[in-house]
């Protein structure tokens, strides 16, 4: 019989590449999108996947609804990918942030213990998390010190997970995702901003590329390999932990001259923009993947050039 997989947050960029994963692993893959009327087929059409998702409408927020999706389907697995997901965003609506990232989480795990299903859960956390941090590489037992709501706000979904694993035994993985990138990443997301106000500069759409504070490292990856240690974490006997990530950090100063130069734009044409600086943002940041490898065999072995590279030719030849 064929396993059945709940994804929610399907339409951005995890849930197209994790939906595409379990469609070629013979799965029923169903989608959980806040509008079945307004939701963007857009990734799934660029996958070619459009036609092995079953679309469900589904407001996280509202635990009648969940029920409702969990009875009608009693999945194998379920993904909880929907997220405002901006770090950016989340310091403009910290209340509507905490209040879905939170309550969403509480409400899938709630039902599921209500209804005494065997699903296996995935709560997609965040790097973020650990936020302000003394010794470097991050792994799964550094102390979380979060510094923006978003990153609050996904600190609570982790304990809310951890707490239902223990006292509930409800199977709950937290995989702890550091930024990983695609040519499908939100335009708001600074990666694919750069590469895509580069190609707006080429084609003289736009004069500029404005940014905040760059002289900051992150730990970047490629986000169809990091789908696939979501659904290693769910493929074990026991629930855990996880962080997935490339294990170095890059500095965006130098994501942003490698795309330009790439691109034979000028740096004159970068903008620093004091006024964009977060409000409180971390200097460097890059995780330990041992434990991914050694329990799951997730395998990741690129550089974030590379995927770059890979990112902006994608992005040039779909550039419309
Ligand atoms: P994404 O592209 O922003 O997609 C998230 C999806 O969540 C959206 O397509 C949206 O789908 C749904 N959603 C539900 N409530 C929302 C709200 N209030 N505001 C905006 N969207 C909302 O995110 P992603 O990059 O695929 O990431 C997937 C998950 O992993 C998220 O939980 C994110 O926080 C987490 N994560 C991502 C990264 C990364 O680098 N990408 C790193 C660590 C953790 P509908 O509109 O169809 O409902």
């Amino acid at each position: 019989m064929k396993k059945v997989a709940i994804i929610s947050g399907i339409t951005g960029q995890d849930g197209a590449y994790l939906a595409q994963l379990l469609s070629r692993n013979d799965y029923v893959v169903v989608g959980l999108t806040r509008s079945s009327h307004n939701f963007s087929k857009k990734n799934f059409v660029y996958l070619g996947i459009s036609e092995n998702i079953l679309i469900e409408e589904c407001d996280l927020l509202d635990f009648s609804s969940i029920i409702k999706i969990l009875l009608k389907y009693k999945p194998d697995e379920f993904y909880n990918l929907a997220a405002q997901s901006s770090v950016g965003i989340s310091f403009e609506q910290p209340i509507g942030t905490l209040n879905y990232n939170t309550q969403s989480v509480l409400n899938i795990l709630e039902s599921v213990r209500l209804l005494q299903l065997d699903t296996k859960i995935y709560q997609a956390s965040s790097s973020e998390m650990f936020g302000q941090v003394n010794n470097l590489p991050v792994n799964e037992n550094t102390p979380f010190h979060p510094l923006s709501p978003y990153a609050i706000s996904k600190a609570s979904g982790y304990w809310i997970g951890v707490n239902y694993r223990e006292s509930y035994k409800v199977f709950c993985v937290n995989g702890i995702l550091f930024n990983h990138e695609s040519y499908l990443r939100s335009p708001n997301f600074f990666v694919k901003k750069v590469i895509r106000t580069g190609l707006e500069i080429r084609k003289g759409i736009k004069n500029e590329l404005r940014v905040g504070n760059i002289d900051v490292k992150r730990d970047f990856g490629y986000a169809p390999d990091y789908v696939r240690a979501m659904w290693l974490s769910l493929q074990q006997g026991k629930a855990d932990d996880y962080l997935i990530c490339s294990g170095n950090s890059v500095y965006l100063r130098d994501i942003i001259n490698y795309t330009l130069d790439y691109l034979n734009i000028p740096l004159n044409r970068l903008v620093e923009d004091p006024t964009l600086f977060r409000p409180t943002d971390m200097t460097d940041m890059f995780g330990d993947n041992q434990k991914a490898k050694a329990v799951l065999g997730w395998e990741y072995n690129r550089s974030f050039f590379d995927v770059l590279t890979l990112l902006i030719e994608e992005e040039d030849k779909n550039f419309k």
